[in-house]
């Protein structure tokens, strides 16, 4: 392929991905079939928060090429956008395909066992205890409708579908309600490494009374769909966390202090220590909250 040809090439991918951009419909990311009972997101309708890769804001988290999920309208846009990069610089280092351009790497399964051999700290039980912690934190900014809090650990592009759907209840004067909240276990699904990162796929269940209220009258909304406020529901989510290879696991670590110098997370300063100004959501530190599926 020549330079000019794969130019051309690159223009009308570039230009093939910002048109689907602007054709997209609001609320791309959202996952199909709400409408079901437990866990945040569900019970307003169109809020899912399933959602796509990492597109992040701050700190860039690459998307798992076949981390599982479907693929998402993002993946679909950046596909094409690296694709037409990876072609370009060939092109520019002879056109041959044989130029330096590293061919991609298929991701790797690997285990939670083979996570000691780089991070001899690493212990399934505490990295459970990790999600667990997490998952309560989620679900408590969720029933505050107010996403800041759990910044610390999440990806950006997954703090903005949820707190996109907690914008939602605002608007619409509601309140989702989730009573006696526990987790009931957490499974392994997968352990994948790709691009430098590991990403580790997990099955959460837990059990909740979900309702809705008017924050108004503090009446029930829809209790026939959105629960009645009284009987317990188990419901289940995928998670996948991420971390960049080589990161370590610090004793005492939990999502309450910088994953840096270990200092507290303090009212207000979510993403951004306060003592030592690192953006504390940065997988490279710590593990960080990618993807939220609901099943
Ligand atoms: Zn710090």
């Amino acid at each position: 392929m020549s330079r000019e040809t794969a130019a051309k090439l690159l223009s009308v991918l570039l230009a093939a991905a910002l048109a689907l951009a602007l054709l997209a419909p609001a609320g791309a990311f959202a996952r199909a079939g709400g409408g079901h009972v437990g866990s945040p997101g569900r019970s307003g309708g169109s809020s899912s928060r399933g959602s796509g890769g990492g597109l992040s804001g701050g700190v860039p988290i690459p998307i798992p090429i076949g981390g599982g999920g479907g693929g998402s309208f993002g993946t679909i846009v950046l596909i094409l956008v690296v694709v037409g990069i990876v072609l370009y610089v060939r092109s520019r280092n002879g056109g041959s395909g044989a130029g330096t351009a590293a061919p991609p790497v298929p991701p790797q399964t690997t285990s939670l066992d083979a996570l000691k051999s780089t991070d001899p700290d690493f212990g399934e039980q505490g990295f459970y205890g990790r999600v667990n912690e997490m998952f309560i934190a989620v679900q408590h900014a969720w029933q505050a409708r107010d996403m800041e809090p759990a910044r610390r650990f999440l990806a950006e592009q997954q703090f903005d579908v949820l707190q996109g759907g907690v914008q939602e209840y605002v608007r619409n004067g509601r309140l989702n309600k989730l009573d006696g909240l526990h987790v009931d276990r957490i499974e392994p699904v997968s352990v994948t490494a790709e691009g430098g990162y590991d990403y580790v796929r997990v099955l959460v269940t837990a059990t909740v009374i979900d309702y809705t209220v008017d924050e108004r009258t503090g009446e029930l909304v829809n209790p026939g769909v959105l629960g009645d406020g009284k009987t317990p529901k188990t419901f289940q989510e995928y998670w996948t966390l991420v971390r960049k290879q080589g990161a370590q696991t610090k004793a005492e670590a939990t999502i309450r202090k910088c994953p840096n110098c270990g200092a507290p997370v303090t009212d207000g300063n979510y993403v951004k220590c306060a003592y030592c100004g690192t953006q504390m959501n940065d997988p490279s530190l710590d593990w960080v909250l990618l993807r939220i599926e609901q099943v």
